[in-house]
């Protein structure tokens, strides 16, 4: 058996695409704009949330300029292929699948989006690149490997007006997942992100 045969080409053609930056950097905005294009065309659109994310109301995904869109609160990725497998049981085989905040998944969310993907599905996630540490965040560095399509926005450093591409941790606790809004992050470039996390998380030992 060749590869071709055992990796038959997509029936309709999915693809992953992947948005990813900072906090403020606009993702939930673009994602929420290509699915409501997507609707436009008469596709059949659903939208995926982590259920931990409750900073808004729990069934819908809020950007930072108010948009907002219902979306399920699934627990995992295991989860969200239910809900799309009753879709499809129930001849409502989604076009277009969104997932806000997909770095809050497991890395299973990458099989998932991959099977979704081989059976003809356009997944788009929204994700955050980095921690607040400026680690790569769980699965997104193999999302981003696997996309077809990877957009990375930046957003607006606070201190200095420029490009951002760090999310920083005003405040708060030093858990690897913090839910917050403006309250508790700011975007930053690189420079001032360098001063204030770098400096304070690496460079400074405890005892100084
Ligand atoms: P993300 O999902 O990437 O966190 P959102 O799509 O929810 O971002 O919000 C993007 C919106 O946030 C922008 O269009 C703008 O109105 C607002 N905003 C607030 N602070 C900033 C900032 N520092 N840089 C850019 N946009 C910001
Ligand atoms: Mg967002």
């Amino acid at each position: 058996m060749t590869a071709y045969e055992r990796h038959p080409p997509h029936p309709v053609g999915g693809t992953i695409e992947v948005i990813a930056g900072p906090m403020f950097s606009g993702k939930t905005e673009e994602l929420l704009r290509r699915l409501r294009r997507a609707t436009i065309a008469k596709q059949a659109v659903t939208l995926f949330k982590p259920a931990r994310d409750n900073r808004h109301n729990t069934t819908d995904v809020v950007s930072h300029d108010a948009r907002r869109q219902n979306a399920h609160a699934v627990a995992d990725a295991t989860a969200l292929e239910a809900v799309v497998d009753q879709l499809i049981d129930a001849d409502k085989m989604p076009d277009v699948i969104g997932i806000d905040e997909v770095q809050f998944f497991d890395y299973d969310v990458v099989d998932t989006c991959n099977r979704l993907a081989d059976r003809g599905i356009r997944v788009i996630v929204a994700g955050l690149d980095l921690d607040y540490l400026g680690r790569p965040f769980g699965c997104m560095p193999l999302l981003l490997a696997h996309a077809e399509y990877v957009t990375k926005l930046d957003a607006i450093c606070s201190i200095t007006g420029r490009p951002a591409h760090f999310s920083h941790r005003v405040e708060g606790g030093s858990e690897d997942v913090q839910i917050g809004g403006a309250e508790s992050y700011q975007a930053l470039s690189r420079e001032p992100y360098n001063d204030v996390v770098v400096r304070s998380h690496h460079r400074v030992a405890p005892s100084e």
